[in-house]
């Protein structure tokens, strides 16, 4: 096409409806360029040859050079169609030197608080958007359930209700006001669906799971942000029913675009077309994979370059007609028109927003969500250390009351200072990206032992020893790549104790007045083909924590982990226990802050902490029946549950009251329960509403979250807390797949916790239709 034509075209007059300019550019495609629309390339690859080449119509893992770059070949091209440009901002601006790095997914889920996940997408958004990113492949949506999988830290948790609120905060977050904004940066739901619901915690392996199974638990979540508008969904890894979720008809077309009407846009995830091939083994070639993938719906394949080669072939051999590429070009063509690309590309806007990456506003807002990520599940009275302090020095130090006299903290563990670690996957050098070897600047990240020496008062004194070292890294046997040419991981071998460092920690904590030992896990054991077969503490930490326990020094635990592990008794019965999941850069200010009672603690888990690996899984909405209710070994007790979670005061519930215990089936359950703080500290408490349906007609969870609310109570303070439950919320899934309200009789149960001990429940009856 000669320059003169492609600037009349119709496909670039913006004054034209989108359609129009669709059909205009896709009757000017070849087919080379419809096949190379659908792919998304590894821009770490050839990525001008893909450009130039490959026709592709996204690239992701962009360095930002390579970005710029990128663009200038655009320019090349016959069409000239903008690229979408998409990256894993998933907890933060993940890959871009200096960016806000947040919590993990599982952290902010500990917050329970949508209103701040939300701030953290959009601002997550603002960074990405600055930077020329127009799509993250974020929230993740799936439920945790095996502890042992390795992606647990990158979920909202255990729970389909709490997934559901926090997912829809991250995607109204991440998509801002709509795609005119500037600022907003598509979002995907991933990973549809099922695919934590893995065998033996084995990353993306056959999920064995029921159509109603998946209906009652793993899909509500997708339905809600596919209804709400998230712009892209990301399809599993895994094989379904013998099907890969890829070419899962049933779920794609019954399902999402069938009884949901979902219009968006679908990505597979990392080679699923290929994997299909060499990995599932259920397409023999490349040009059936291709061919199977275009037919069951896909819309963008992300990184099988052999697609593009297969695709055509499809298409030579009869496997495919050209025109079955159309209906996903076109839709990602009008995603890009929509985004006003061909006018804008929305290339790096940093000569303008430099000064927004990373900001101080951003990470103001960033130490309060981590504030609120903390979960603090036992404490004698160690916390807050010296009986708490009330004010700030001008320099930010606590002052006042607790500064008696001066203290000494002994700091340990080889997580107090671990800067990098703390950021935990998907984030600066965790090995994703092979631009940032040295992972985020270090002088932005604020560690347990920064957070210390910042804010004790002035006359403190700190020391630190690292106590023990977590894994050594060896080469796997099977080599160092996989069979799709990226790094394999290598096998983390548990480091021996060291009698030489627990003997330097332990001198340091016969000489204190508090041992704070921050111990957990490391990106090395976390992420994808990193599940772990153990939950305990892994290397020399237990031996650390035991040794510590016996010096009698009032011992406070911070466990920086990715997701939940099996504590040693050392660790159970210390003084003081916090749980913290990556916290990201403010992570020590916080927990800091929390130490020193400057904060009151206000995390509840979003997921159980089991005893022992062996009582897998461990989440609170079991389906009802089962021979007994402990092992013979063991009890099924999970060490914490759902919801848990500790203040600095105490509250007590009472009086809970159904108003009117018979409600239609399109009625509300109006109730009340009074909430007193009868300590001496301010609370933020979340009051969590659960449902128990007592006689179903197919089996079901004794009891589910259904709402909570957050309520803050001064020392002292009692007052109502008005509860409104809507009786469409109070479904089943019946043996038929159907959710349904069964009328007859419920309970409701309120508390702090979803353990039975901690809940008040008071029963109501929901009358036939
Ligand atoms: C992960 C996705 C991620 C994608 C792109 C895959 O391996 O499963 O969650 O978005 O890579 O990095």
């Amino acid at each position: 096409m000669s320059e003169a034509t492609t600037t009349t075209a119709a496909y670039l007059d913006p004054a034209l409806p989108v359609p129009e300019r669709v059909a205009d550019l896709l009757g000017r495609m070849t087919v080379a360029e419809k096949v190379g629309q659908m792919l998304q390339l590894d821009a770490r690859g050839d990525y001008e040859g893909d450009i130039l080449h490959k026709h592709v119509g996204s690239i992701l893992h962009t360095s930002p050079h390579r970005l710029e770059r990128a663009h200038e070949l655009v320019q090349q091209t016959r069409l000239r169609i903008p690229l979408l440009v998409g990256e894993d901002c998933i907890h933060g601006h993940s890959f871009y030197e200096g960016a806000t790095i947040f919590p993990t997914q599982l952290g902010m889920a500990a917050s329970w608080d949508p209103g701040l996940v939300e701030q953290a997408a959009r601002i997550t958004a603002v960074e990405a958007a600055a930077t020329g990113v127009h799509w993250t492949f974020s929230p993740v949506l799936c439920i945790a359930r095996d502890l042992r999988w390795g992606r647990v830290d990158e979920t909202f948790g255990e729970d389909p209700y709490l997934i559901g609120e926090l997912a829809s905060a991250m995607v109204r977050g991440y998509q801002g006001s709509g795609f005119d904004d500037p600022t907003a940066v598509l979002a995907t739901a991933k990973h549809f669906a099922g695919y934590s619901e893995t065998q033996g915690g084995r990353d993306a392996s056959e999920a064995d799971i029921s159509r109603r199974k998946l209906r009652s638990w793993f899909l509500p979540p997708f339905e809600r942000v596919a209804k709400e508008g998230c712009a892209t969904f990301m399809l599993g890894y895994q094989t379904m029913d013998g099907v890969p979720i890829t070419i899962n008809d049933w779920l794609l077309n019954d399902v999402l675009r069938g009884e949901w009407g979902y219009t968006g846009t679908l990505i597979t995830d990392w080679d699923n077309v290929g994997r299909m091939v060499w990995e599932q083994k259920v397409q023999p070639d490349h040009a059936h994979a291709a061919a199977a993938a275009v037919r069951a719906g896909n819309d963008m394949v992300m990184t099988t370059p052999q697609f593009f080669e297969g695709a055509q072939e499809a298409i030579d051999r009869g496997l495919l007609a050209e025109s079955d590429l159309d209906r996903a070009v076109a839709r990602i063509l009008t995603l890009k028109f929509e985004l006003g690309l061909f006018e804008n590309p929305r290339r790096p806007t940093l000569d303008r927003d430099a000064a927004l990456i990373g900001s101080a506003a951003h990470a103001e807002a960033n130490l309060e969500l981590t504030r609120r990520s903390l979960v603090l599940l036992r404490n004698t009275g160690a916390l807050p250390l010296a009986g708490g302090f009330t004010a700030r020095d001008d320099a930010g130090r606590a002052t006042g009351a607790g500064a008696d006299r001066p203290r000494r903290v002994a700091v340990v563990g080889p997580l107090a200072d671990a800067a990098q670690a703390q950021l935990g996957d998907w984030a600066g050098s965790s090995g994703q990206a092979d631009w940032l070897p040295d992972g985020h600047p270090r002088h932005m990240i604020s560690t347990v032992l920064d957070g210390l020496r910042d804010l004790t008062p002035q006359d403190w004194t700190l020391t630190s020893a690292l106590g023990a070292e977590i894994v050594t890294l060896v080469t796997p046997p099977e080599g160092d790549t996989l069979p799709d040419g990226q790094p394999r991981p290598k096998i983390a071998v548990p480091c021996e104790p060291d009698a030489e460092l627990i003997g330097e920690a332990v001198a340091q904590a016969r000489e204190a007045d508090y041992v704070v030992a921050v111990v957990g896990d490391q990106v090395e054991l976390v992420g994808e083909y990193k599940s772990t077969a153990t939950l305990e503490l892994v290397g020399g930490q237990v031996a650390l924590l035991d040794a510590l326990a016996e010096t009698g020094t009032p011992l406070v635990v911070v466990v920086m982990a990715s997701k939940p592990l099996v504590l040693p008794t050392s660790a159970l019965a210390a003084d003081a226990l916090l749980w913290v999941a990556n916290p990201g850069m403010r992570g020590g200010q916080a927990i800091a802050e929390l130490l020193l009672g400057l904060i009151e603690p206000s995390g509840r888990l979003p997921i159980s902490f089991a005893r022992h690996v062996g009582q897998q899984p461990t989440y609170y909405n079991q389906v009802r029946g089962q021979h007994g209710t402990r092992y013979a070994d063991l009890t099924q007790e999970p060490a914490f549950v759902f919801g848990e979670g500790l203040s600095y005061s105490s509250v007590e519930y009472a009086g809970l009251e159904v108003l009117d215990p018979e409600v239609a089936a399109d009625g509300v359950v109006r109730a009340r329960v009074t909430l007193a703080n009868t300590g001496a500290r301010p609370v933020r408490e979340t009051v969590q509403v659960y449902v128990s349906d007592s006689v179903t007609s197919a089996s079901w969870a004794d009891k589910e979250l259904k709402g909570y609310r957050q309520v803050d109570l001064e020392p002292g303070a009692r007052t109502v807390v008005e509860l409104d439950l809507p009786v469409a919320a109070c479904t089943i899934v019946d043996r038929e797949g159907r959710r349904v309200v069964e009328p007859g009789a419920f309970e409701l149960l309120v508390g702090p916790s979803s353990r039975d001990a901690d809940l008040l429940r008071a029963g109501f009856e929901v009358l036939p239709g």
